[in-house]
């Protein structure tokens, strides 16, 4: 077939679509025209055989005057349109008690107080916080066709977290594949209409991040440290391990820094002060922010109350954090828009 054949069949094709879109609306997923058949792809799920045979006689009808070769009709039932999936959002540090569950789960919350529709994955399978930041301890989640469907938690978060499934005994005994093969269970998980999902990463950076990251390719990481210098060592090996496996950083959020007293409102640094911004500058990442150490905040979260659902200093913070996470987010899909045009 030459070029101008080709095209004028593409033209045909489009023609035959604009014929069927009155009869059969967007039940048409695949339309081949040949010199010796028009093949038509049509889903049909949800419709009883009477009325599948009433859609093709429509569409038969619909194409009559069109003098066009024999007619195949392909019904297919089973799969209906592709959900998207969610993009995923890594929350990594170098080592444990940073603060990075309390970053993911109040992130969540801002992002979902900005709009997104957000869900939240507690990847964290040995020491799995989130069903008690998020207050959702008391529920089980449910399978259907072999997925699980998410519990909801602060605000109505659609939310998965291993503390939802194992007691924490269970999980300890696990080695890394089957660590991996339950995390691939939540995050493959039926979310529904949410486009964002925050995952809460175990602290470090072995086998079970690894095998995460490569499978599920989140679009970033945002890395969460204090400004220790020990701790900031970890978060550097983290954007190094981030780095390897090409997950773009989304950049650094300083936890723990600042202390104001509560008796007497002078704030002391216990961590020290600017040390992840000074890390972040000098490996050319986005520094995202601080988040003071606090009683409140400790307070807040261990009761499932995240301060980013409420008012004041630390629930601005998070609605910061939030901006640009959802900033980075649509970068990236603007980037993929780009491409595929
Ligand atoms: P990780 O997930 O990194 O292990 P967590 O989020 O579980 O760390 O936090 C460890 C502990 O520190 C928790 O008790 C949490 O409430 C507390 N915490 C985290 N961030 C702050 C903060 N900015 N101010 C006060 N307490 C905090």
């Amino acid at each position: 077939m030459n070029d101008a054949q080709q095209g004028a069949g593409q033209g045909r094709e489009a023609a035959i679509r604009a014929a069927l879109a009155p009869v059969a609306g967007d039940r048409v997923e695949g339309v081949r025209l040949t010199e010796n058949a028009v093949t038509l792809v049509v889903e049909v799920g949800g419709l009883d055989d009477g009325a599948r045979a009433a859609l093709e006689d429509r569409m038969r009808a619909a194409l009559a005057g069109m003098d066009l070769p024999p007619l195949r009709i392909a019904m297919t039932a089973e799969r209906g349109p592709e959900k998207p999936k969610p993009r995923l959002i890594a929350v990594g540090s170098g080592k444990g008690g940073v603060g990075k569950s309390t970053v993911s789960a109040n992130l969540a919350v801002a992002m979902k107080r900005a709009g997104c529709r957000v869900g939240l994955v507690d990847a964290d399978i040995y020491g799995p916080s989130q069903p008690r930041l998020m207050h959702s301890e008391d529920k089980k989640p449910q399978a259907k066709d072999k997925q699980l469907i998410p519990v909801t938690g602060v605000l109505d978060i659609p939310m998965l977290s291993m503390g939802h499934l194992a007691t924490p005994d269970q999980a300890i005994a696990w080695r890394g594949p089957m660590a991996g093969n339950a995390l691939a269970q939540l995050i493959e998980a039926d979310w529904g209409d949410v486009t964002d999902l925050v995952i809460d990463l175990p602290p470090g950076t072995g086998d079970v991040q690894l095998t995460m990251i490569q499978k599920f390719k989140p679009i970033g990481a945002v890395i969460v440290s204090t400004p220790q210098d020990l701790a900031l060592m970890d978060a550097r090996r983290a954007i190094a391990f981030f780095d390897k496996a090409a997950v773009p950083t989304i950049g650094i959020v300083e936890n723990m820094a600042g202390f104001a007293c509560p008796h007497c409102g002078e704030v002391s640094d216990p961590f020290g002060a600017g040390g992840a911004e000074a890390a972040a500058r000098e490996l050319g990442r986005r520094f995202l922010g601080r988040i003071p150490l606090t009683m409140t905040l400790r307070e807040e979260s261990d009761a499932g109350t995240p301060p980013a659902a409420g008012s004041g200093e630390i629930s601005d913070l998070f609605a910061e954090l939030a901006g640009q996470v959802m900033a980075f987010a649509d970068s990236v899909n603007a980037d993929a828009d780009t491409a595929k045009a």
